[in-house]
């Protein structure tokens, strides 16, 4: 994997501040990792990205897939070429939105009930139906998603179309997007999931990832005859809540030939993703990056930092700048208590002259946006007002991650960590 290298050049305890270098430039990590989920971070442009210092992106391969389709973009550059992005960029496997969005939107079934319906535990999925049912939502057990062995079936989410998803085919279309960083293609579980079915699905994902790996081999024998840069592909660890699977898990990638480690499937509530971060570190060796998918919160982020977490990605900063909760940093006045954010939208904002944070320096805040002004976008629905909030929210958490960097750099990680959560 040429181009490629991981170096931690400082760790304290299980904290590491570590480069990552890709054929498209370097990261510093611990790093936030912006969703660009359909090759775009919605609202923002890329130099807007490379304003705040966003130093890596994730893009999702079920939706480019779908739509424009992966031809599309290799025949554009890849994602670099299309979206004009010319940092590193990673992308999933597919199999989260395949197995979640695949299995029918249409007909408003909850995610935790549609994922794999077929195979979770019966009496909880009534648990949830009957909760569901409470709030008049529509309850369907129709099957949209079939997963076996050897492939997963599933329906468009646009379009109704049926399509077939493989491990040769997730990396297929991720070779063809041409991303930096691939992963393998896993079957994610979901807390419904009981133990039976957990150490089941996780032979399958091994085999998978072996699938995957073989094929991303095959794949970059093709790229070294200059069909683009060189990627590097990251395994998966899954497992569930329970501590042998995923010990298990860590062991499995670890002993095969991945450039790094990512943990899936540890959002269950947050006492059990610091056991399966705790698990997961116990098996780890100390020379590969690891990746926590989909998570990203502030204490999520020092939860996995201390158990050598070193990127996280998150939709959260982003989808949540579009209904106008701007991230607060401490001395704005964020805490645990407030999650970190406060409603621009609330008419206490509606005369305040002050920007979105007062010491911020991203640009919306640095350029004279005011509060008053976001407000009044945001109730408008005027869509300079989601470029504004993303724009801050992402800077907030790209200053969380250079201050956590520096913390681990000069032995002070316990006090940044007091600073942001009291
Ligand atoms: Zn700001």
């Amino acid at each position: 994997m040429s181009g490629f290298s991981f170096k931690v050049v400082k760790a304290r305890g299980q904290a590491r501040f570590g480069e990552l270098h890709t054929p498209h430039g370097s990261i510093n990590t611990p790093a936030f990792v912006p969703v660009g989920t359909q090759a775009t971070v919605k609202a923002v442009r890329p130099r807007d990205l490379l304003e705040i210092k966003a130093q890596l992106l994730i893009c999702n391969t079920y939706h480019l897939y779908l739509r424009p389709g992966a031809e599309v973009v290799s025949n554009a550059g890849g994602l670099h070429g299309f979206m004009n992005w010319k940092g590193p960029i990673m992308t999933d496997s597919g199999g989260f939105q395949v197995l979640s969005l695949g299995a029918g939107i249409e007909h408003g079934v909850g995610k935790t009930v549609k994922l794999f319906a077929d195979s979770a535990d019966d009496s909880r999925i009534e648990a949830l139906a009957d909760m569901k049912k409470s709030r008049g939502e529509i309850i369907t057990r129709e099957k949209f998603c079939f997963v076996s062995d050897e492939r997963i079936i599933f329906k468009s989410h646009l379009d109704g179309t049926f399509h077939e998803w493989t491990p040769e085919k997730s990396i297929d279309m991720q070779n063809k997007l041409g991303a930096d960083i691939i992963f393998a293609l896993d079957e994610c579980t979901s807390p419904l999931h009981n133990r039976e079915y957990t150490e089941k699905s996780l032979q399958r994902s091994h085999a998978w990832e072996e699938r995957s790996l073989e094929a991303f081999q095959k794949g970059q024998g093709l790229r070294a005859k200059g069909q683009g840069k060189a990627q590097a592909i990251y395994g998966i660890v899954q497992g569930g809540p329970y501590e042998d699977l995923r010990r298990q898990s860590t062991k499995f990638v670890e002993s095969h030939d991945f450039f790094g480690i990512g943990i899936g499937g540890a959002l269950v509530n947050k006492i059990v993703m610091e056991q399966i971060l705790d698990w997961v570190a116990a098996e780890l060796s100390d020379n590969k990056p690891v990746h926590l998918l989909g998570i990203g919160g502030i204490d999520d982020i020092f939860a996995g930092v201390e158990r050598g977490v070193d990127s996280f990605d998150c939709a959260d900063p982003t989808r949540i700048s579009r209904r106008g909760d701007i991230l607060l940093s401490p001395e704005d006045g964020g805490s645990r208590k407030n999650r970190w954010r406060a409603n621009i939208s609330a008419g206490e904002f509606r005369e305040d002259l002050n920007p979105l944070g007062i010491k911020c320096g991203c640009p919306a805040c640095s350029e004279g946006f005011s509060k008053s002004y976001v407000n009044h976008l945001m109730r408008s629905r005027e869509l300079t007002g989601y470029t504004l909030t993303t724009i801050h929210n992402l800077y907030v958490m790209e200053k969380l991650m250079a201050e956590i960097r520096e913390g681990i750099a000069e032995n002070k990680l316990e006090k940044v960590k007091e600073r942001w959560m009291g």
